[in-house]
């Protein structure tokens, strides 16, 4: 059956481009609204084909710390400053990459609230606290960053928009996931090997198997809480699975 390009393929469209991106269950929502069906992908690649001229296209994507699945719309042409430079003013993107780069070079791919404020003290951003402290409540907002506990992570929207970036930027510091093979910013570490693995692929992955071991070394993974197998904010326990 060949589906016609219709009004509703642009509500759709002109929604997820309105935020930049849309959660996949609200999305599920709109789409049962619009088409009285809930086959949100073959809407969306119908969408995809008007799009691939434009050299636009919308993408699935993950967020490692909620687990959330999210339709965010990209262009594959713009290359990142060109991106950074539409959303962003010149204080704002030298705070953006100084957050970036102390996620990415650390140990556990976050950074401190506090550490973040502080850098609006730098000579390239010169912001006041209060400054500070709103764009970042943005773009937590926005989902290029993700906030949990104190702590600032990369959000699915950079990780969907600015991987171009990253690899420009980190080559050596990315890592990537032992099991879904994609790079991987904030998971669980092997406490041998010391490969990481996404919280949603090794829940995924601890569905299957138990005990769970290490997908790389074969080492046990302790402290998998296993009755959690929803992808809710509240209860991704991810620092208690290191200490309880
Ligand atoms: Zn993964
Ligand atoms: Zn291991």
């Amino acid at each position: 059956m060949k589906m016609v390009y219709t009004k509703q393929h642009k509500i759709l469209l002109q929604t997820i481009m309105h935020e930049g991106l849309l959660n996949e269950n609200k999305a599920k929502d709109l789409v049962i609204k619009l088409f009285n069906d809930d086959k949100v992908s073959l809407v969306i690649n119908h969408i995809n084909e008007q799009l691939q001229p434009l050299n636009m296209l919308i993408k699935r994507a993950q967020c490692e710390i909620t687990g959330e699945f999210y339709w965010v719309f990209v262009s594959t042409v713009l290359d990142e400053v060109t991106r950074f430079q539409e959303e962003f003013s010149k204080a704002q993107l030298a705070l953006l990459r100084n957050i970036f780069s102390e996620i990415i070079t650390s140990s556990n791919g976050c950074a401190p609230s506090i550490f973040c404020l502080n850098l609006c003290s730098l000579s390239d951003v010169k912001m006041s606290i209060t400054e500070a402290e709103e764009f970042l409540n943005d773009i937590v907002n926005r989902k290029w960053l993700a906030y949990k506990n104190g702590n600032y992570y990369i959000g699915v929207r950079s990780i969907t928009e600015l991987m171009p970036y990253f690899r420009a930027t980190y080559e050596n510091n990315l890592s990537t996931c032992c099991l879904c093979k994609q790079v991987i910013f904030h998971g669980e570490r092997c406490n041998n090997c010391q490969n990481l693995l996404h919280l949603h692929c090794l829940k995924r992955y601890a569905m299957i198997y138990n005990p769970v071991t290490c997908p790389t070394c074969d080492s046990v993974f302790p402290n998998i809480d296993l009755s959690d197998t929803n992808d809710d904010l509240e209860t991704v326990k991810c620092e208690n699975m290191r200490t309880s």
